[in-house]
């Protein structure tokens, strides 16, 4: 029988993940994209000697991918140096300072310490969340392409969870009196570019997975894991064109027939497999197979990112791996950010101090400064070419301030700005929304776009754009389901392999 030929646009983790998986089950699969480098926005950016995670620097939820590596048929551990980060995470609001691991008796110690009294809340909340977990874990894990999804036991089962009305910080509200640690447990709905005050209550299940089963680096780099996707890929047949825009999907009727390159080159398919930004792509891509840009501005977005990366001359041994510093006054500084149109000077700043883990991303005795200030999207914009070097001082001011790095600036050597602009502009990223569409009830499951594309019969989404949503393992998974339901559609056995802990 003839191979079936698939062409998926873009080579981010979405597009590697479907990639190494259909090239494995075999299918005929070629890659385009756009850039002359693999992984989207967890490519690896470089700044002199200097390497860089473009995004992504928390890996969360190991097994997922390895789940993945070993549905294309290979091992996660034979090509990436993984490091399980202990401690996990500096806070900071004002003087008080929270370190925290996912070793339960630690972790309770150490809340104990900050924030006296508080310790049996965070015993409560770790078992009152393994529940939680078991519950909706399932649901992330099958497609919403119809309706009668909806009727499932799995997500019978998981709707007291889900449909609360309620955020995550309302959740929060039953284990801790003090707000800090509230954040504590909950910032991590800005994973998703959300407000924790906005963000729906079944994301608790974020800070759960996080203090329960750690943070991953990659050593030289979360960029590694998808330069390794693109190595099984390529290993497992498929073919990978870099430097290769694509300009329009080519159709008949509502079958996609070909993928059109920006050089002119025509490349004929059974199936289109789409990573490239759901919006942009659905705006731009689609040939006036889905919506107007008028139209999708009408959606919710999520929030955006002021970048700086920092190639210092120095290494600072004692800041910790990750730091989050919250704005003195956080809720405003969210509220701000979902409003869509201030520029927050009392901004929240995350840190990340790579080189005390890793010897492979700077120069010896230098080190690599990763710093990202949500911030807001482009929606309305505001104009960063006028205001980025003014913003980067203040960020500067703030870190100086917060952290040990007192001298900071006069180690700087080399440098890089992004802002939401640039993620607009260079990353093909719409309205320059980091995170995609935003995690509201109203844009997940059923209500998010399909992993197999409304409307159109053989165009499967992959990426933070689609089900199960924005962040690494999510990814993966849409990766995952929008292959199956590929392979559905041709009659091509899969099995799925689960390596997740028993909660599932
Ligand atoms: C600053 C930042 C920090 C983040 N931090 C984390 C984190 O710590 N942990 C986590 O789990 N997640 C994080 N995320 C979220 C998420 O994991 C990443 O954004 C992830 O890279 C998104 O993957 P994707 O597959 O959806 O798309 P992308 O990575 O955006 O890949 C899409 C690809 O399509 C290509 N493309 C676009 N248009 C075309 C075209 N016309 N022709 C050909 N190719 C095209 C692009 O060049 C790109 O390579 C972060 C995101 C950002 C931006």
């Amino acid at each position: 029988m003839k191979r079936k030929k698939i062409v998926i646009v873009g080579a981010g983790p979405g597009g590697l993940t479907a990639g190494m998986i259909l090239a494995h089950r075999g299918l005929d699969v070629t890659i385009v994209e756009k850039q002359n480098r693999v992984g989207g926005r967890n490519a690896e950016l470089k700044v002199g000697d200097f390497s860089f995670d473009t995004g992504p620097t928390f890996l969360h939820q190991k097994f997922t991918l390895d789940e993945v590596f070993q549905e294309a048929g290979a091992k996660a551990d034979d090509y990436l140096d993984f490091v399980l980060l202990d401690p996990m995470t500096k806070l900071t609001w004002g003087d008080l300072t929270l370190e925290t691991t996912n070793d339960l008796d630690r972790m309770e110690a150490n809340i104990e310490q900050a924030f006296p009294g508080h310790g049996s809340g965070y015993r409560r909340f770790m078992a009152d969340h393994a529940k939680k977990l078991a519950a909706i874990y399932p649901c992330l894990q099958r497609p919403y392409h119809e309706l009668k999804a909806f009727a499932s036991t799995t997500l019978m089962k998981a709707l007291p969870y889900v449909a609360t009305g309620k955020s995550v910080v309302d959740v929060l509200e039953n284990y801790f009196q003090d707000d800090r640690l509230k954040l504590a447990f909950t910032f991590q709905a800005k994973y998703l570019g959300m407000s924790p005050w906005r963000c729906p209550a079944l994301f608790s299940i974020l800070s759960f997975i996080e203090y329960r089963y750690g943070i991953y680096h990659t050593q030289g780099g979360l960029c590694k894991i998808s330069e390794a996707m693109a190595q099984v890929f390529t290993k497992n047949g498929g073919t990978l064109l870099l430097n290769a825009p694509v300009k329009e999907v080519r159709w008949t009727g509502n079958r996609a027939t070909g993928v059109l390159l920006e050089s002119g080159e025509l490349l004929d398919c059974d199936d289109v497999v789409m990573n490239a930004d759901y919006a942009q792509a659905a705006t731009k891509l689609l040939n006036g197979h889905s919506k107007t840009e008028a139209e999708m501005k009408k959606k919710k977005f999520s929030c955006s990112t002021f970048m700086l990366y920092l190639g210092l001359d120095t290494i600072y041994k004692d800041e910790p791996h990750h730091h989050i510093i919250f704005a003195d006054d956080y809720r405003l500084n969210v509220q701000d950010i979902q409003g869509e149109r201030i520029v927050s000077d009392d901004m929240s700043v995350y840190v990340r101090n790579s080189s005390i883990t890793d010897p492979h991303v700077a120069p010896p005795g230098q080190s690599g400064l990763y710093i990202l200030v949500p911030t807001i999207n482009a929606r309305h914009g505001y104009d960063w070419d006028a205001h980025k070097q003014e913003y980067r001082d203040k960020v500067l001011d703030r870190i100086e301030q917060k952290t040990g790095m007192k001298d900071l600036r006069s180690h700087i050597i080399a440098e890089r700005i992004l802002t939401p602009n640039d993620w607009r502009d260079e990353g093909d990223v719409f309205m320059g929304a980091t995170f995609n569409l935003a995690h509201t009830l109203d844009q997940m499951l059923y209500l998010r776009p399909h992993n197999r594309m409304q409307g159109v019969e053989n165009v499967y989404l992959v990426g933070g754009g689609t089900h199960p949503g924005s962040g690494l393992p999510t990814i993966y998974e849409s990766g995952r389901l929008s292959c199956n339901l590929l392979c559905e559609s041709h009659n091509i056995p899969h099995t799925r392999i689960d390596l997740a802990p028993q909660f599932v």
